[in-house]
């Protein structure tokens, strides 16, 4: 059986995330790796993108304010493959309006099996990997049999949602 993988380029499509108590702690982690950073490619939400854009000197592609549908804009790249790397330095001590949409990106993040850190020591993990800047085959998920599920609708089923004389 052949896997199906995506091949990622030594130079990374990386997605910057932030919330507002942990925008501090980012721009730190990010000057200083900003060395390593200047290998990929950044992408972020409109604020903390800004704010990674002014602190490194390096351009940052900028989606909306993560409450405004940032987040969900880098969750379509992750499920388009455009997106190879996801930092998210997410609030754990605060509830936020747009929660649905943090926990909808998280659970793309695993739906496509791309690499992403949530905290500072795990980005300190990854961004080190030899894997960050070599050429790297991502096993993308089959999701061929959820997607054909309902190619041959079981007739029976079918004369359920018929509706009722
Ligand atoms: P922001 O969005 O970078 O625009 O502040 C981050 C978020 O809260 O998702």
């Amino acid at each position: 059986m052949q896997i199906p993988v995506r091949k990622m380029s030594g130079s990374k499509r990386i997605a910057l995330v932030a919330h507002d108590n942990k925008k501090i702690e980012l721009i730190e982690w990010a000057v200083y790796n900003k060395t390593a950073l200047s290998k990929h490619k950044l992408f972020g939400t409109g604020t903390t993108g800004g704010l990674v854009e002014a602190a490194l000197g390096q351009s940052v592609s900028k989606f909306l304010s993560g409450p405004l549908g940032g987040d969900q804009q880098i969750g379509a790249r992750i499920a388009e493959g455009k997106i190879d790397v996801l930092i998210f330095f997410w609030d754990p001590m605060e509830a936020l309006p747009h929660d649905p949409d943090i926990k909808a990106l998280l659970r793309l993040a695993v739906t496509w099996n791309i690499p992403f850190a949530c905290d500072r020591a795990t980005a300190d993990f990854l961004l080190t990997s030899p894997l960050m800047f070599s050429d790297y085959d991502i096993i993308v998920p089959d999701y061929t049999q959820y997607a054909k599920r309902l190619d041959k609708p079981d007739q029976s089923i079918h004369s359920d949602l018929s509706p009722k004389q």
